[in-house]
């Protein structure tokens, strides 16, 4: 029999392929780059509770990896007869074993009990967390922990970073002992049945579905989707929400192909998704987005922000994931035709947000309209910006005032079949502008790459070469986001760039 760790009946909660693949398969696993950073975001977590919870520095760390699991948990026995906190103390009970993140002592009467804490980088309690929690007192109390009661800490999205190191207020506690401490036969039941699943040398014949994506993207997707055969034009590709007739028709039929839909269940958006996939010609309504951009007269500007978000901020007066601007490219089209591009990077690891506002304000000018591409992302910014720095509220507001989003035109009034469902600015440029396309970037190509960029280049371990090299990356592909949207709006409008 298999010790079961927490990690591991998590993952057969979550699917029990998924606990077999991560047995016995686990090079097939390919974690997703937002996988990873939630990762990151909870190591970063687990080090400012560890200071939260300890502050006169009278606990101890158990470090598993270093001292081995048995030696990890008859240190943890032993630490138990002393009243410090502990952290990742290990358990091990009825062929499971996990490590919390916390257990603090309580003194009741002369006996000395204690109180675990679960912490995560979540901004609020999930679900998934009372299964977690469930597994984690389970084991503990089966080992004999005189636990008391159990606390989800995660973060509080609404506390704002007072400066100087000081953290109090950034985790937000959650009781769920009365939740979960009487679920002890469920966790043994799913011990068990773990237990089961991996008695087996063939791997349980499970289809994708939703649960690949819930509560995590799982990391076997691409594996398990490359055993089953695949539509060539799947209905994912379709926009907007499925009405009853048409779910019930799919359910019915087994459809998997768009071609296979009937029209007459299809709104209007999903029959020209669906015709343009059938016939492969591509849908333009050159007049209609002409129409719609004729009002926005030249000068016009066309904006893009890249933006750093911190699970424990770093910068004074900002909150937790917060989105903060570090970066972006302005093309200015005169009613002359000369196009200029002006742009704003900030690796100095600083906080870039009054310089960034400054600049942005100085660089779109006080009159024309202001295209982006999905303009929630942009002028959210802006509105943080304002009630962040209170002296630039008013030219920062006025830009929110000019903004023209150019997604909407997209989506009304062009498709293209290598698009397959998508209108992002990365999908609609290599087909309406070949001659363009973000694969040819070097090193950053997108949000996310732009992201992980700042963070190395800000890290006082990156050469200066190096931080040189990111600092070009993150220009082009910053430039290239609103030369982008210069080349999609003169295509849209039907105008010739000079
Ligand atoms: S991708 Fe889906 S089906 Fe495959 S193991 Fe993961 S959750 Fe299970």
């Amino acid at each position: 029999m298999r010790i079961l760790s927490k990690s591991k009946l998590m993952a057969f909660r979550q699917c029990p392929k998924r606990l077999w693949l991560e047995v016995y398969h686990p090079e097939l696993r390919k974690d997703s780059a937002a996988t990873q950073a939630s990762f990151a975001a909870g190591y970063q977590v687990g080090d400012i509770a560890r200071q939260l919870y300890d502050p006169k520095g009278e606990g101890v760390l158990i470090d598993s990896q270093a001292e081995g699991f048995d030696a990890a948990f008859a240190r943890t026995q032993r630490l138990l007869q002393s009243p410090q906190p502990i952290f990742e103390a290990g358990f091990r009970a009825q062929g499971a074993l996990a490590f919390a993140d916390a257990i603090l002592p309580v003194a009741q009467g002369d006996q000395l009990a204690w109180r675990m804490v679960e912490v995560k980088s979540s901004t609020s309690v999930k679900g998934y967390h009372h299964d977690d929690s469930a597994v984690q007192s389970y084991i503990a109390r089966a080992s004999n922990v005189p636990l008391i009661g159990i606390a989800l800490a995660h973060i509080d999205s609404s506390w704002v970073y007072p400066g100087g190191g000081d953290y109090q207020g950034l985790l937000k506690e959650q009781d769920l002992t009365e939740a979960v401490f009487n679920r002890g036969d469920e966790v043994s039941s799913w011990i068990a049945e773990a237990q089961q699943i991996l008695a087996t040398d063939k791997v349980p014949a499970i289809k994708t579905g939703a649960q690949c994506g819930q509560p995590f993207e799982c990391g076997f997707l691409a594996h398990c989707r490359s055993q089953e055969p695949q539509a060539e034009q799947p209905l994912s590709w379709l926009p907007g929400r499925f009405n009853n007739k048409l779910s019930a028709h799919i359910q019915a039929h087994q459809v998997t192909e768009l071609r296979d839909l009937p029209d007459e269940f299809l709104n209007d958006k999903q029959r020209r998704v669906k015709a343009v996939a059938v016939s492969g010609q591509t849908y333009f309504d050159q007049d209609g987005a002409a129409q719609n951009l004729a009002p926005h007269k030249l000068p016009a500007y066309f904006m893009d922000f890249e933006t750093i978000q911190f699970s424990v901020p770093i910068w004074k007066g900002t909150r937790p994931y917060q989105q903060i601007p570090f970066q972006f490219s302005v093309h200015h089209l005169a009613p002359n035709g000369i196009l200029e591009q002006q742009a704003f990077l900030d690796l100095s690891g600083a906080d870039p947000s009054e310089a960034f506002a400054q600049s942005l304000i100085n660089a779109c000018g006080n009159h024309g309209p202001i295209f982006v591409y999905n303009a929630g992302f942009e002028t959210s910014r802006i509105r943080d910006l304002a009630e962040r720095l209170p002296h630039l509220a008013q030219p920062l507001l006025a830009l929110n005032q000019r903004v023209v989003d150019l997604l909407p035109v997209a989506r009304e009034y062009y498709y293209h079949p290598n698009q397959k469902g998508s209108w992002s600015i990365k999908a609609v440029l290599p087909a309406m502008c070949p001659d363009l396309n973000y694969a040819d970037l070097d090193g950053v190509k997108d949000g996310g790459m732009a992201m992980d960029a700042f963070i190395e280049a800000i890290s006082s371990n990156t050469s200066t070469t190096r931080k040189k090299e990111i600092e070009q990356q993150l220009l082009r592909y910053c430039e290239l986001d609103t030369y982008a949207m210069v080349r999609l709006w003169a295509a849209f409008s039907g105008k010739v760039l000079n």
